[in-house]
């Protein structure tokens, strides 16, 4: 099929030309959100704003400018979206091999455009290069994502990534297969304008991918800051009653069993008055790590207010939640904090409560309320587990 490439191509130019400024734009407005990663995109789609005007002027201005340099902003704008990607995902930007390999396919476009001229073997190095930053872009992905992989972003880049050094490859081929050796790139061939399509797809694809990327970010953010108490990091007293209520259907659909812990410092109200309340939110910061380390990875802690929290067991009946207390209220005794304010040392009560089905969140927390209430009027430093409620008794006779 023959048709003229520079009708088709150059609607489809001009439109990768106005998508990579919209990008440029959006990806500015995302550097205030301080993520890792986006300043490189940004400069990766200021690149093709560059390199694109400077194709089209391709035979008006000098070869050096339009071909070698032009081709230079190019190995550029792939460099720094694999730059981005590192930065995102905390890996190393590697920008020795991207820098080496970019300044290595710049002279070969040199050498065989002013050494020896030849069209297919240019296409050759600067498909090399893209085809080598694409499959470590796929590679990176696949490697280092820690985010949800059946996410839409996380399909596009990995696949995209893929499908587009297969692209490389097949142009590079394709131009080194033909006789005679094309001498201009708007070669008159479907092939030819579908491989040129694709690679002006290339950017502005991947930038969109990565702008998903950072907003998926963003949210997981702005949920943690939702969900979570800001001092301690354990979960937000909203956030670990809709995790209660969620354990107790769990439960229940599953038949497995569910405790609670409520747990208060003994006197905080003294470690306040000695030290001062800078040194108290330390010791609370310090507990809730302290609780944190000791806890499965399902297990939930949260701050219900003030210096009082509350642990969830999933899968843990009474006698081996008694066990976790102890364990805490041994380790609470230990603990030493030590910090500007000197060493403080303090304790804690737990109030025990195993789930006893048709019970609700609230009416467990009621119970593992009494229990912690005994353990304070106990004499505090001890753990008291609640009996089963009156009613729940009568049920279960
Ligand atoms: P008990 O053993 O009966 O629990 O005595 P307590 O002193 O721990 O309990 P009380 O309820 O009398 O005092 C709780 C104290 O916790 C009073 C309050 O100022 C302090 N507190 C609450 N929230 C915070 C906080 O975020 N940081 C600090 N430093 N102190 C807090
Ligand atoms: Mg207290
Ligand atoms: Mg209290």
């Amino acid at each position: 099929m023959n048709i003229n490439p520079v009708l088709v191509l150059a609607p489809i130019f001009l439109t990768t030309e106005l998508l990579s400024l919209a990008l440029c734009l959006v990806l500015a407005s995302l550097r205030s959100s301080g993520l890792p990663g986006v300043r490189h995109w940004l400069l990766a789609n200021v690149a093709v704003v560059v390199y694109l005007p400077l194709l089209g002027l391709r035979g008006i201005i000098p070869d050096v400018i339009s071909i070698v340099l032009a081709n230079g902003v190019v190995a550029l704008s792939a460099a720094c979206y694999y730059a981005g990607c590192a930065h995102f995902l905390g890996q190393p930007s590697r920008w020795k091999y991207l820098l080496g390999g970019a300044v290595l396919q710049v002279l070969a476009v040199a050498y065989w455009r002013y050494g020896v001229d030849s069209l297919p073997l240019r296409v050759m190095a600067i498909s090399a290069y893209g085809a080598a930053v694409c499959t470590a872009t796929a590679w990176l992905m696949l490697r280092h994502y820690t985010g949800r992989r059946n996410s839409v972003h996380y399909r596009l880049l990995t696949g995209l990534s893929c499908l587009f050094a297969v692209a490389q490859i097949t142009r590079s081929l394709y131009f080194g297969m033909l006789h005679p050796a094309p001498t201009n790139i708007m070669l008159a061939s479907g092939w030819n304008v579908l491989l040129l399509c694709l690679g002006a797809a290339i950017m502005p694809a991947l930038s969109m991918a990565a702008v998903l990327m950072l907003h998926e970010a963003l949210q997981t953010e702005a949920e943690e800051a939702a969900n979570r108490d800001f001092m301690t990091g354990a979960l937000s007293r909203k956030h670990l009653f809709a995790t209660g209520q969620q354990f107790i259907l769990q439960a229940a659909a599953t038949r497995r069993p569910l405790t609670l812990l409520l747990i208060d410092l003994d006197h905080f109200k003294a470690i306040n008055d000695t030290y001062g309340h800078a040194a108290g939110d330390e010791v609370l910061r310090a507990f809730a790590d302290m609780v944190g380390e000791h806890l499965r990875g399902r297990d939930a802690l949260g701050r219900l207010g003030g210096e009082e929290f509350a642990v969830l067991l999933p899968d843990a009946g009474v006698a081996a939640a008694q066990l976790v207390a102890e364990r805490l209220r041994l380790r609470a005794q230990q603990h030493r904090v030590v910090s500007s304010f000197g060493e403080c040392r303090y304790s804690i009560s737990i109030g025990v409560a195993g789930w006893q089905g048709g019970e609700n969140f609230d009416q467990l927390c009621q119970r593992a309320d009494q229990a912690l209430y005994q353990a304070k009027n106990g004499g505090r430093n001890r753990v008291h587990t609640s009996q089963l409620a009156p009613e729940l008794q009568a049920q279960s006779a």
